[in-house]
């Protein structure tokens, strides 16, 4: 009879409802089957972890968050075909490879995404981690619980990435930057001289603004209430910048593209801002919904305007991304210079996770990353 082993390590655990991080010392198993361990070098935050935190989504407490790791792989499960010892990884969102979505390639709207990513458990409903009591804590959060030392991931969601790229960088590639870069280039297709606005000038608008401009559209607009926000987004190659409290979203968008804008994208969660959204489309125009509010929010639109604009109101989930083959795609923009998503990102010690959650909460950080092995 085989007994499980386990490694020491530090894990900022969630306890309760709203409750700050607590950094605890804690035990992983080691990996079986196609599991892999990586030693987390650091993990981006994104709002989906707080809304966790929150529980506006409700993943069982108490529970290691932590969706967008970076580390290097330690040791891997006797299935794992394609990932070695020591190489350098991005972890993203969890998927079942077998139902029509994932076997068509649209993994991210994958039948199983709710338990997978959100269950607190693995797909056996079983934990890999225990707090120093030996009292398992939720753990496999988007297959991967990466608020810690050491993560558990599976093979199908451990995506390889170059080794000359800096490393502690590239986890907010695994969920919000793909998020956004995705909605832009996979889901909404932007074309060539089209116009496009970013309803929203957080992590996951302004990663849709910088694929709008690799995607080539030539009338990029940005919305968002804080100024700094804003004027980053005309760095990263906004042609139009619209403060939301200051102006008329709507009448802004319609007079700078001359009567609407053909994709929108709104990352703000709020039902409002979807509406300003449609209403701002053109003709045959497309808004792509990414933002999150609580599950059961609902929004308003004017059904006729919809109707005989023949405009298109889609959900996306993580950019429609194949991540095995979006997320180095988008490391190669980024070595050539034309991705530059390091301008979102401001790194936090580990023992820093909860000023990390504060200052993106406030609006101050808009891609915290929160260095753990770094
Ligand atoms: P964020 O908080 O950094 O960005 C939201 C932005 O909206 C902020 O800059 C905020 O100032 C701005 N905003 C607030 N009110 C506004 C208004 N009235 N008009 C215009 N802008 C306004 O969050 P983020 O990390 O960019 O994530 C955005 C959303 O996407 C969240 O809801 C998150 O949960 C969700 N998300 C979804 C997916 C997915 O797969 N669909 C993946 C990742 C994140």
């Amino acid at each position: 009879m085989s007994t499980t082993e386990f490694r020491d390590i530090r894990a900022a655990v969630t306890r309760e409802k709203g409750a700050p991080f607590k950094l605890e010392s804690a035990r992983i198993r080691t990996p079986k089957n196609d599991e892999v361990l990586v030693k987390i070098v650091a993990t981006g935050m994104c709002h989906t972890d707080m809304i966790v935190r929150d529980q506006y989504y409700p993943v069982p407490l108490p529970a290691v968050l932590g969706h967008e790791g970076a580390g290097i792989v330690e040791a891997v499960g006797p299935q794992v075909k394609d990932i070695a010892v020591g190489d350098h990884v991005v972890l993203t969102y969890g998927y079942c490879s077998h139902c029509d979505p994932c076997v068509t390639g649209h993994a991210a709207y994958c039948d199983e995404f709710y338990p997978r990513n959100f269950s607190g458990a693995d797909n056996d409903g079983e934990t890999a981690i225990q707090d120093a009591d030996g009292k398992p804590l939720h753990d496999h959060f988007f297959a991967q619980s990466s608020f810690a030392t050491y993560a558990l991931s599976l093979e199908s969601n451990t995506v390889k990435v170059p080794q000359e790229a800096e490393l502690e960088l590239l986890g907010p590639l695994g969920c919000g930057i793909q998020t956004g870069a995705g909605a832009v280039i996979n889901s909404l297709k932007v074309t060539p001289g089209s116009s496009f606005v970013s309803l929203g000038a957080g992590a996951v608008g302004l990663s849709a603004v910088l694929a709008a401009k690799v995607a080539g559209a030539t009338t990029i607009i940005a919305t968002d209430v804080v100024p700094s926000r804003l004027e980053l987004a005309k760095e990263l190659g906004a042609t139009h910048v619209i403060n939301s409290k200051e102006e008329d979203a709507v009448e802004r968008i319609r007079e700078i593209t001359g009567g609407g804008a053909n994709f929108a994208l709104e990352s703000t969660g709020i039902p409002a801002v979807l509406r300003q959204g449609i209403d701002a489309l053109s003709a045959l125009g497309t808004i792509g919904v990414v933002g999150a509010p609580a599950l059961g929010v609902e929004a308003k639109f004017d059904v006729n305007d919809v109707l005989l604009g023949g405009k298109s109101i889609r959900g996306i989930v993580e950019g429609d991304s194949t991540p095995k083959i979006f997320i180095p795609q988008l490391v190669d923009l980024y070595l050539q210079g034309r991705f530059a998503f390091d301008k979102l990102v401001k790194f936090y010690d580990f023992e820093d996770i909860n000023q990390a959650a504060e200052d993106s909460e406030k609006g101050i950080t808009l891609k915290p990353v929160v260095r753990i092995n770094g």
